[in-house]
């Protein structure tokens, strides 16, 4: 047959599910907006429920068609750029963890709900009721790179937003020869600004890597706390005064 699968863990104070069927069949045994829905009955696959949860936590798993799979309707929505019907996905459940493979078969967009596109995959029939979303990224598409990769700033681009110091000019500086950030500073007043030098001091030290220069050869800003460790001791002299 066909029927939801409410994939809702947490008491919150939400029941669209429950309003939302024509046929009145989610429900919940415990407090009217708080307690946990529960489905009873005769399911028509209208995918209301599917539509309508906030939480994206309910999927309709349809098994009219075939025995060895499943049909399952998933709640999607991060825009069909990237889906290709026909195209294989990985499947996981509720709490992320993966349940195998799927083909999307197709998906559309469900009255009313103009940004939830329900997702229709076939699943192998034994895991349909735990799917509840799909990886939209593998881990081998995420993985950090092996190196960084740096692509050199633009002469330009902005590297001092508060004094418009620009990477053009901290390159012309550490060409012919300047070393430290705190010259660099009196010359250009790149770290001079509001914000304390917290933009800048990563991007020239950046340019310094781009034009080869060892990091063990520039001296670093010279740190100026906003708030910095005094002794009560201090403050009594202070007063003594
Ligand atoms: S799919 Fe439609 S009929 Fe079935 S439980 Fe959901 S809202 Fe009710
Ligand atoms: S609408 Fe979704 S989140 Fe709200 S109670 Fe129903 S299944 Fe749970």
């Amino acid at each position: 047959g066909v029927f939801p699968v409410l994939h809702c863990m947490q008491e919150i104070p939400c029941n669209p599910c429950m309003t939302c069927c024509p046929k009145d069949l989610i429900g919940t045994l415990g407090h009217p907006i708080m307690g946990l829905p529960e489905f009873h009955g005769e399911c028509v696959g209208c995918e209301k429920c599917v539509a309508v949860c906030p939480g994206l936590a309910v999927t309709l798993v349809d098994f009219r068609k075939s025995g060895e799979t499943a049909l399952v309707t998933v709640p999607f929505e991060l825009g069909e750029w990237h889906l290709e019907s026909g195209s294989e996905v990985t499947v996981t459940g509720w709490e992320g963890s993966v349940l195998g493979r799927a083909v999307i078969t197709g998906w559309k967009k469900a009255a009313g709900f103009p940004y939830t596109t329900l997702l229709k995959l076939e699943t192998p029939a034994d895991i349909a009721c735990r799917v509840a979303g799909v990886r939209i990224q593998e881990p081998e598409d995420i993985a950090p790179l092996s190196e960084p990769l740096e692509v050199p700033l633009p002469d330009d681009a902005i590297v001092c937003r508060c004094e418009r110091v620009s990477a053009g000019d901290i390159r012309r500086h550490l060409r012919s020869g300047v070393r430290d950030m705190n010259h660099l500073k009196a010359i250009t007043r790149a770290g001079f600004g509001a914000c304390g030098g917290k933009t800048c001091t990563s991007l020239i030290e950046r340019i310094c890597r781009e034009e080869g220069i060892p990091a063990g050869e520039v001296t670093a800003f010279t740190d100026r706390p906003l708030f910095a460790e005094t002794e009560l001791g201090w403050f009594k002299g202070a007063d003594d005064e």
